[in-house]
């Protein structure tokens, strides 16, 4: 029997480590070009703000096949040289196999398993598809008080918090204590107690790394922008899904076989990143955060200069900003520090 972020640590790190994840599902960079050309822009328009620091680490964690980070070094190549002639490339990658298919494309990085491993300095860091991968636990309302969901044989057993999990009510691996932090997910208007059954998830894995990255950057300068997809405002409900071949597949059958995520709770780890000394701006949706970037300019100036590929341009756009395909569930949510002006793409 495994606590649910146990089993989906070793789930994760057996399928990124064994399988190619993009047979199994499609991420904003693999859309389209101008999703990392644009991220480029974003991360060189804040390093100008935060007085141009020489040398800067540019870092992204989760970098898939690279193609995020190949599209924004060859954006400001072009457009913002100083900044490219400044950044300093970590990748922040526990795959071996998915280390290979970066090093392939961007053959001048340096390569961690953690954030927490950056060497020291001002910081940008940009991921996209990061959090959501991350393992999460998850409660369950019964008889009045909540159960903690483990996993044994493929199924879900419900236990009272066992001798290898923190109480409830504090927890040393985050820092909200967790009891309020439940509290708060599950008052159903009015402050109405949750209903039998009601599920509730603890980010255990983002919400240390996101209080340590916005501690580094009170401390040292730079920003952070993430990119995922889960709701504006937190709320009970059982988002662990598993991808497999492009369909959804039990997730706790066969680990190691399928892609685990969950929705990424960005009011709570917001609410963490402020708590440690950052400023916080989004969630924002995706749609209108591309949008105020320029990716329909950018996408109209690429099809213009490639009459044949317009079509296809403007339907990748198309998809990563409409409400009804990406644009409204993804979110962009950066981390700044408080000296630094809101970055673009949000507004207040
Ligand atoms: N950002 C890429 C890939 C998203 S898939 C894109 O948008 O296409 C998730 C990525 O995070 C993969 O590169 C995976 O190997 C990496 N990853 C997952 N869990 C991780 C962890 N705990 N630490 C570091 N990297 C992790």
């Amino acid at each position: 029997m495994e606590r649910l972020d146990a089993f989906m640590a070793r789930a994760n790190a057996a399928y990124y480590a064994a399988r190619d994840p993009f047979a199994d599902f499609t991420t904003a960079p693999e859309i389209s070009q101008v999703f990392g050309e644009l991220l480029g822009a974003w991360a060189a328009e804040v390093w100008e703000a935060m007085g141009a620091p020489v040398p800067v680490l540019l870092a992204e964690a989760g970098p898939g096949r690279g193609t995020l980070m190949a599209d924004a070094l060859r954006a400001v190549g072009q457009t913002a040289p100083a900044f490219a002639a400044a950044l300093r490339l970590h990748l922040i990658e526990t795959s071996p196999r998915l280390r290979a298919a970066q090093a392939e494309r961007l053959p001048a990085a340096t390569w961690h398993d953690r954030i927490a491993e950056l060497p020291p300095g001002p910081l940008l860091l940009l991921a996209n598809e990061f959090l959501d991968a991350l393992p999460i636990r998850q409660f369950i309302r019964r008889d009045g008080a909540w159960r903690e969901r483990f996993v044994a044989d493929g199924n879900f057993v419900e236990r009272s918090p066992s001798p290898d999990c923190p109480p409830i009510g504090e927890t040393d691996a985050s820092p909200l204590p967790l009891w309020a932090w439940a509290a708060k997910q599950t008052k159903v208007g009015g402050g109405v107690t949750a209903p039998e059954g009601t599920v509730i998830e603890h980010p255990s894995a983002a919400l240390p790394l996101i209080s340590a990255l916005a501690a580094r950057i009170a401390a040292q300068g730079g920003a952070a922008l993430f990119l995922d997809y889960g709701p504006a405002v937190s709320a009970p409900g059982d988002s662990l899904q598993a991808l497999r071949n492009r369909r959804p597949a039990d997730p706790l059958a066969e680990p190691g076989s399928a892609d685990l995520t969950a929705h990424v709770d960005f009011a709570t780890l917001a609410e963490a990143a402020r708590a440690a000394g950052a400023d916080t701006y989004g969630p924002e949706p995706q749609g209108l955060f591309l949008a105020r970037l320029g990716l329909f300019q950018r996408t109209g100036m690429l099809a213009r200069q490639n009459p044949g590929r317009m079509e296809e341009l403007r339907a990748a756009a198309a998809r990563l900003a409409e409400p009804d395909q990406m644009g409204r569930l993804f979110k962009a949510l950066a981390v700044c520090h408080p000296a630094l002006p809101m970055p673009p793409g949000f507004a207040e």
